[in-house]
C-alpha cells in the first residue's frame, strides 16, 4: 500500500510499504480520509515521534476491510477511529478515564497511523459513522470531541456567555458546541483576520481581532451587565491569551486552558490576585473522553453531525490526495496558504 513514512525529523516520504495485518481483536480499515492535526506539524518537523520510521496520522475515518475477532461491526462499515489505545488495566482505565491511561499506545505517534491507504486499529476503537455524515467530515470527530470535552471540563451551562481565544478549527468547533449547549452569547477572538472572517461567515458569534481591538472590553460589552464571560476557553496557547482569559472571566467564572503553550507562561502578581479575588476556577483539558460514560463524546459528535446540529464540512479548507501529502504538509509548515482544516484523501 501507499503510505507517508516519517524516517526522521523533517524526512517524510511517500512509499510503498507492506499491508498491515490486524492482530487479534483488531480490524484492518481502508482509510478514506485522514485529517492533519496541529500536533502533526511539530511531530514531523520539530520534535519527531516515539520511533522511526513511523506512519503519522491519527484523525481518521474509513471503511472496515477485515475483522480479526468477534464484533458487531462488519466489513464495509464506515467508521471513525479513536486514536488512543488504552491499556485497559491501570487504575485510570478501570475507573473509565481512558484518556489518563498510564500505559497507552497511540495511532500516528507511538504506532503506525493513517497517512496511508490502510491502518489497523482495535475493534474497541471503532465508532460507526451514521448515514449522512461523509467520511471526510468524520475525520473531524477527534477535534470535535476534543472541543466538546473542553466545554464539559468547563461545566458549560445554558445561558453562559462563552469567550473563545483562538479561532482555528478547534475554536470554531468550540463555538458550535457552545451554541449546542445553550450559550447565550459566544465571542471569538484571534489575531488572524481570515480566520475571523470565516467564523463570521458561519455566524459562529461575535468576532474580535485582538490585534486591532481589546478582546477583554469586547467580552465585557457582550456580557450581561458588563461582568465578563461565564466561561473562557483559552485555545491559542500563548502567554498573552492566558492573561486575557483570566481578565475577561467574570467573578466566580471558569477558565479552561486548552491551547498547548508555545513557551513559558508567567502570571503577573495582578493576574494571580484576580484569580483569587474573582475566585476563578482554572481547569485543564486534554484529549477527549474515550469511554462510554459519563457521555461518549465521539458518539455525540457523530449524532450531532448526522442531525445537522453541528456542521463539520465548512471547517475543511483543503482536501488533497494522500500522494500530495509531503508538499501539503510542507505548505502548512511554511504557512504558504491560508488553511483551516486540511485532509488527505484516498479517493
Ligand atoms: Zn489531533
Ligand atoms: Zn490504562
Amino acid at each position: 500500500m501507499k503510505a507517508l513514512m516519517l524516517h526522521a525529523i523533517g524526512d517524510l516520504r511517500l512509499e510503498q510499504v507492506p499491508m498491515p495485518q490486524p492482530r487479534e481483536s483488531e480490524a484492518l480499515i481502508r482509510v478514506a480520509a485522514a485529517g492533519i492535526c496541529g500536533s502533526d506539524l511539530p511531530r514531523i518537523y520539530e520534535h519527531g515521534t516515539y520511533r522511526f520510521p513511523l506512519i503519522p496520522g491519527h484523525e481518521l475515518a474509513g471503511t472496515i476491510a477485515e475483522i480479526n475477532g468477534s464484533s458487531d461491526l462488519h466489513p464495509g462499515q464506515a467508521v471513525a477511529i479513536k486514536p488512543l489505545i488504552a491499556c485497559g488495566e491501570c487504575a485510570y482505565c478501570r475507573s473509565g478515564n481512558l484518556g489518563q491511561c498510564v500505559d497507552y499506545d497511540y495511532l500516528g505517534s507511538r504506532r503506525d497511523g493513517g497517512f496511508a491507504e490502510y491502518v489497523c486499529a482495535p475493534l474497541d476503537n471503532l465508532v460507526p459513522v451514521p448515514e449522512g455524515v461523509p467520511l471526510i467530515e468524520a475525520t473531524l470527530c477527534e477535534p470535535a470531541a476534543v472541543a466538546l470535552h473542553a466545554l464539559h471540563q468547563g461545566d458549560i451551562r445554558p445561558g453562559d456567555v462563552v469567550a473563545i481565544l483562538g479561532t482555528g478549527p478547534i475554536g470554531m468547533l468550540l463555538a458550535q458546541w457552545s451554541w449546542y449547549c445553550g450559550a447565550s452569547q459566544v465571542i471569538l477572538a484571534d489575531i488572524d483576520q481570515a480566520k475571523l472572517e470565516l467564523a463570521e461567515s458561519l455566524t459562529l458569534g461575535i468576532t474580535v481581532n485582538s490585534r486591532t481591538s481589546d478582546p477583554i472590553a469586547a467580552v465585557r460589552a457582550a456580557s450581561h451587565g458588563q461582568r465578563g464571560a461565564d466561561l473562557v476557553i483559552e485555545a491559542a496557547g500563548a502567554a498573552i491569551t492566558v492573561a486575557q482569559a483570566i481578565e475577561m472571566a467574570r467573578p466566580l467564572g471558569t477558565v479552561v486552558l486548552m491551547g498547548n503553550p508555545s513557551g513559558d507562561v508567567a502570571l503577573s502578581q495582578a493576574l494571580v490576585s484576580q484569580i483569587l479575588r474573582k475566585q476563578l476556577t482554572l481547569r485543564g483539558t486534554w484529549n477527549s473522553n474515550f469511554g462510554a460514560l459519563p457521555v461518549d463524546e465521539w458518539q455525540l459528535v457523530l449524532d450531532a453531525a448526522a442531525r445537522r446540529r453541528i456542521c463539520l464540512g465548512p471547517m475543511i479548507s483543503h482536501a488533497v490526495p494522500l500522494e500530495q501529502g509531503p508538499e501539503t504538509l510542507e505548505m502548512m509548515h511554511q504557512r504558504r496558504e491560508f488553511y483551516t482544516r486540511v485532509v488527505l484523501t484516498n479517493p
